[in-house]
């Protein structure tokens, strides 16, 4: 397990962050997760894209061009002699006074990085199961940000239910789950929601993508209303670390509609496996 930050390498337990740093403070910055096999990162390109696309949108000034992105990637690869390995890469907007508004002159954005030994075959053929649950991020789920409050609250909420992952529910549709994308196999076609703003176009979900294409697999990029759920013969999810995880049962709490939430509903949320009832098998 190696860590980086700005041009150091450190042990990720070591305390060198600034107290006075946005990332920490204000979750000010964007990530991107990288798998490594063999030594290789997969589809680098595509992240480093996604990136820079993360930056942009919310105005940090990128420390690097891609390229020399991409040469730090190898390194904290080769340093880290790991060749199965998860690299998490994080660009913050940088260390200021604490304040709301961006830091006036600017300042340099802060890159911190840990590459961890990732087990090999680790999602073998375990089938998972979901709790669907309302989908209460902000409007820009696209944007790779470190604000995932939500999706740890979602998470956790489909943990303690006795659930692999929460499968989130927004305007009535099913459209992505909390650190994964999700797919519904319906009358022999994939069905997937599309990258519009409302989900994280996932670099896992691109290349399924084109293999179901070059596979000549028909797919539609459509958000599944939640009452299709009856119509479903499969549901898998992918990711970058999940990589492609079947599922085998959706379950709902009663004590968490998924569809809206009129406010006397607001869960307690404390949810256990007993709870729950199986709506897809
Ligand atoms: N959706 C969310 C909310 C995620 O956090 C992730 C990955 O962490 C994904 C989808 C999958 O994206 P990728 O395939 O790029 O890892």
């Amino acid at each position: 397990v190696i860590g980086y930050f700005n041009g150091r390498w450190i042990d990720p337990a070591e305390a060198c962050v600034p107290l006075d740093e946005r990332g920490h403070q204000f979750g000010d910055g964007v990530y991107e997760v990288i798998r490594a096999y063999g030594g290789r990162p997969f589809l680098l390109d595509w992240h480093v894209e996604r990136l820079f696309q993360s930056m942009e949108a919310l105005r940090i000034r990128p420390p690097f061009d891609p390229g020399a992105c991409k040469d730090l990637i190898h390194a904290l690869i080769e340093r880290s002699g790991e060749s199965e390995a998860a690299i998490y890469l994080q660009v913050t907007r940088g260390s200021a006074v604490r304040n709301h508004l961006f830091p006036e002159p600017s300042v340099e954005a802060n890159v911190s990085a840990t590459v961890r030994p990732v087990k090999s075959g680790a999602t073998e053929a375990k089938s998972g199961r979901l709790l669907l649950v309302p989908d209460e991020r902000w409007l820009n789920p696209w944007i790779k940000s470190l604000n995932l409050l939500p999706n740890i609250m979602a998470k956790q909420t489909a943990h303690d239910a006795g659930a692999d992952e929460a499968l989130l529910v927004r305007d009535g549709c099913m459209i992505e789950a909390a650190s994964s994308n999700v797919w519904f196999v319906v009358n022999g076609e994939l069905v997937t929601a599309p990258a519009d703003r409302y989900i994280l176009a996932g670099i896992t979900r691109r290349f399924v993508l084109e293999m179901a294409r070059d596979l000549g697999i028909p797919v539609r990029e459509e958000k599944l209303p939640r009452e299709r759920l009856s119509e479903v013969d499969a549901i898998f999810l992918t990711g970058t670390l999940t990589e492609v995880y079947p599922i085998a049962t959706v379950v709902e709490h009663p004590d968490i509609p998924c569809a809206s939430i009129p406010a006397e509903r607001v869960p307690a949320r404390s949810v256990g496996p007993e709870q729950v009832r199986e709506v897809w098998t």
